[in-house]
């Protein structure tokens, strides 16, 4: 979301808003003789939020993945912030954990309470204190508006007070950046809403996002950037409102008919 200026709270720490954060040059991905990326180039800059959109099956989960290497490349090159990553070792590990990531099911850890889902990172990652993960930690879960079930376990929680967890544990090892693949999609509808309403707040304060999400309602409230995805390659970017009222592919048109 393009806002002007710095923000209080810290999400701009270190360099400054408009550079590249996220690149991927001429990325390629096979599972098989499935191509699953093609020629896929991408340059996220800092402060930004992308929106992916894109039917079922066009590599969008299979991006997200790429960009910390959960899932591996057969060429071309991905960096973040200025570091291209490796595809293994300690450096991956160190680099992996600047990039915060929420999905479709919410993967809390079910036999911790929430409040230790969310300073397990720090702790055994970061190294951090106890006293001082949980100040944090609390204080995310406060932002993201769970504070009060901090020592419940996840199956106590609705989805979409777990989904809110899933960002506060994601944002306490004070990510680069963060992608959500899906993040609303598992949820009932009356609590897409509050999940969406935490990723704007993000948005707003200066966090570059990734999304890949079908909520036109957030796409164009909080994107700069949408990008269509089909058959494993990026077929047009462009501003949401751009893109939403005058998409230029035939592919973007056919999905848009759908899903509109
Ligand atoms: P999307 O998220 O856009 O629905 P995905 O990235 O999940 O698409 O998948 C893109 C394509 O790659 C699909 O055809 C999917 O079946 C295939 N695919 C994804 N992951 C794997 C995998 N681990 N092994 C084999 N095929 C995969
Ligand atoms: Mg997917």
């Amino acid at each position: 979301m393009t806002v002007t200026g710095d923000t209080s709270d810290g999400v701009l720490s270190e360099g400054g808003r408009g550079e590249p954060l996220v690149v991927l040059k001429d990325v390629q991905k096979h599972f098989g003789d499935l191509h699953a990326l093609k020629d896929i180039d991408l340059t996220v800059k800092r402060g930004e939020v992308v929106v992916v959109i894109g039917p079922s099956g066009s590599g969008k989960s299979t991006l997200c993945r790429t960009i910390n290497r959960l899932e591996t490349i057969d060429s071309g090159l991905i960096s973040l912030d200025g570091k291209e990553l490796p595809q293994e070792g300690k450096t991956l590990a160190a680099l992996r954990a600047e990039v915060g990531m929420v999905f479709q099911s919410f993967n809390l850890f079910a036999h911790k309470t929430i409040l230790e889902n969310v300073t397990l990172g720090p702790i055994k990652v970061r190294g951090m204190k106890k006293s001082e993960a949980e100040a944090k930690a609390r204080e995310l879960l406060e932002r993201v508006g769970v504070a009060h079930q901090a020592d419940k376990y996840p199956a106590q929680l609705s989805g979409g007070q777990q989904q809110r967890v899933a960002i506060a544990r994601a944002l306490a090892m004070e990510p680069k950046v963060m992608l959500f693949d899906e993040p609303t999609s598992a949820l009932d509808p009356e609590m897409i809403k509050e999940v969406l309403d935490v990723m704007v707040d993000l948005a707003q304060q200066g966090m570059t996002m990734i999304v890949v999400t079908h909520e036109m309602g957030f796409a164009r409230t909080a994107a700069d950037r949408v990008v269509f995805m089909a058959d494993g390659a990026i077929v047009e970017e462009n501003t949401p409102e751009e893109f939403f009222t005058n998409p230029s592919s035939d592919r973007a048109k056919d999905f848009l008919g759908k899903i509109l």
